[in-house]
């Protein structure tokens, strides 16, 4: 049986389903879902994440850890990463900090990871890392100490629900059968969540990711507790939308949202606001958000590219520059990625943003 004739069985038995429901089944069905049994990353998989385009991201985010452990007081820290994909940017931000005095050696590496296919292959990145690694199902799992955390495209793939705010009063986009049974878009009267009860009225659609807010909850109450830094980075917006911005990706291309569920990613862009705000209820602070081209830029992209381009061959060379120019270029993802940090609320401002 296929996933989407398992869907259409419940939708008939059952009735309609939340969009959340939906993502949920077509990422992380146990059989048959689009993490647990494929490797998404890369050129023959369905897309591409900026620690595979250069490794200049990566090493960036390794310093901009280090210095947040020393902000943070030199002392042990968990170094924690959610959805590590192919473990590539943690062996960047390894690398990178090797020479820093005493920095590995007050760390432990956790990796938040569901998809088995792609712990195996973090596990075989990683294995020259000598560093002792932990493999997690969640955040709830690593151990509770002081936190150095990043996820670069880890939110995005977390479910959402979509409700429009119509003049009949609230209601909820699900997915339903059409006459020929084939999966369908549906409106359903609903009961908003609180956060979305103050908005003005607007036939456009509200997106709304519980799992996110349980996630920075958990992350803003450890900060607060035992300190440290978060650093988020993903596609998606600043000062509350009114969009639909699910969408499906299959090999490098778009796809219909609600053909062949499993077999395509399924994402939806990330409120940064509504993260941030999450952390903050819990008593982080937040820092405003900075364009990923920004970011990157700040930290010093540019001389890394040059120091990294000295003794390269011109292929590299111009592969190099070409690699950073999509990261940081406001038409490829400078703009549209976005990084935001969280932290103990005694931390400075730090540097990126
Ligand atoms: N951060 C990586 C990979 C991004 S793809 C990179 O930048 O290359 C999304 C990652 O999140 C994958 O590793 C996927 O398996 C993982 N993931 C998705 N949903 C998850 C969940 N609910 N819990 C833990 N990991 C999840």
């Amino acid at each position: 049986m296929s996933l989407s004739a398992l869907i259409q069985q419940q939708i008939k038995k059952h009735g309609p389903i939340t969009v959340a429901d939906y993502m949920q089944l077509a990422l992380q069905h146990p059989d048959y879902g689009y993490y647990t049994r494929n490797d998404p990353l890369g050129a023959k998989g369905d897309f591409t994440t900026a620690p595979e385009i250069s490794q200049i991201f990566g090493e960036l985010i390794g310093a901009w850890m280090a210095m947040q452990w020393e902000i943070a007081g030199n002392s042990g820290m968990a170094l924690v990463e959610l959805g590590p994909g192919h473990g590539t940017l943690m062996a960047d931000i390894l690398r990178a900090t090797r020479k820093i005095p005493d920095f590995h050696d007050a760390i432990s590496v956790h990796m938040v990871e569901t998809s088995p296919t792609l712990k195996q292959k973090q596990w075989s990145t990683l294995a020259g890392a000598h560093l002792s690694l932990h493999w997690h199902d969640g955040l709830d799992t690593v151990p509770d100490r002081p936190l150095l955390l990043v996820a670069n495209e880890f939110f995005d793939a977390l479910p959402i629900r979509q409700y429009v705010h119509t003049k009949k009063g609230w209601q909820e986009r699900m997915i339903t059968l059409d006459k020929e049974g084939k999966l369908a878009f549906t409106m359903v009267a609903a009961k908003p969540p609180a956060a979305l009860k103050k908005l003005p009225v607007s036939e456009n659609i509200y997106e709304y990711s519980e799992p996110s807010i349980q996630v920075m909850h958990m992350i803003g109450t450890r900060l607060k507790e035992r300190g440290g830094a978060a650093l988020i980075i993903d596609y998606g917006y600043t000062g509350g939308t009114c969009a639909d911005t699910l969408q499906a990706v299959k090999a490098h291309s778009f796809h219909p949202v609600l053909e062949a569920p499993g077999a395509a990613d399924l994402s939806a862009h990330v409120d940064f606001d509504a993260l941030a705000n999450a952390a903050v209820t819990k008593g982080a602070i937040r820092f405003p958000v900075a364009p990923q081209g920004r970011f990157l830029e700040r930290l010093g992209a540019d001389l890394r590219l040059k120091a990294l381009c000295k003794d390269a061959t011109v292929a590299q060379k111009s592969a190099m520059i070409s690699g950073l120019e999509r990261l940081t270029s406001p038409d490829a993802m400078g703009d549209l990625f976005k990084a935001l940090c969280v932290a103990h609320p005694d931390h400075p401002h730090p540097d990126g943003f």
